[in-house]
């Protein structure tokens, strides 16, 4: 990958290794065997699995994960002397929304920038295809645009932009390419989630070799 510039770059702090780092912890705090970080008092949680919102509870959290959802009455157990307390003030408590298919640099904003946007009306996660960029820019903008997106607060899942060039006819073509190497050593890199839409359908209907090469790369 080093021809790509990706030595170095360090998984999402949010992935799934962190939690099951944390687990061991997490099942303590919920005990009452270790205090929490942070309790977050009197909100209103939505319960989107029971379709029911539940009133005046606790939210109890550690190292950036929620550990109990407990009644306030009975948050006493989890606070120590370190513990941040913030009193939610009867605001509801709902899961963040998950975006599933969006391209961020159609908005002309920097992920970092979207990343506000999208934090402030309540959307928490993103699955991303940067294949705009990779269509105007290439690589190099490519993993530019990744590398800044991985390391926001929202959970951007990147994906390997399948279409570059977007389509395999004559006239369309942008300047840049991302062929089946190019796609599986970014797939390989551990830096993207998966392999974003494919566009050219037509390619696909055509059995085009390069086209399912890609396909194939997904296979388990
Ligand atoms: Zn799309």
């Amino acid at each position: 990958m080093d021809k790509h510039g990706l030595k170095g770059l360090v998984f999402p702090r949010w992935a799934i290794g962190k939690f099951l780092e944390t687990l061991p912890q997490l099942i303590e705090v919920a005990g009452g065997l270790r205090k929490a970080d942070l309790v977050v008092r009197n909100v209103n949680l939505v319960d989107v699995a029971g379709g029911r919102v539940v009133e005046n509870v606790s939210i109890v959290a550690y190292s950036g994960f929620i550990a109990a959802l407990v009644s306030a009455s009975d948050d006493e157990v989890y606070i120590g002397p370190s513990t941040m307390v913030i009193n939610g003030g009867g605001s509801y408590a709902a899961p963040g929304f998950i975006d599933a298919h969006v391209h961020v640099e159609t908005s002309f904003l920097r992920p970092s920038e979207f990343s506000k946007l999208a934090l402030m009306h309540g959307t928490t996660m993103i699955v991303t295809d940067p294949h705009d960029i990779a269509n105007a820019g290439g690589l190099k903008h490519l993993l530019a645009f990744t590398e800044e997106a991985i390391r926001q607060p929202l959970k951007v899942l990147v994906q390997v932009p399948s279409c570059v060039p977007p389509t395999r006819s004559e006239v369309d073509n942008p300047g840049y390419t991302l062929s089946v190497k190019d796609v599986e050593e970014l797939l390989d890199s551990g830096l993207f989630h998966s392999l974003g839409e494919f566009m050219d359908y037509a390619s696909v209907v055509n059995r085009d070799s390069e086209t399912l090469g890609k396909i194939n790369l997904l296979k388990p």
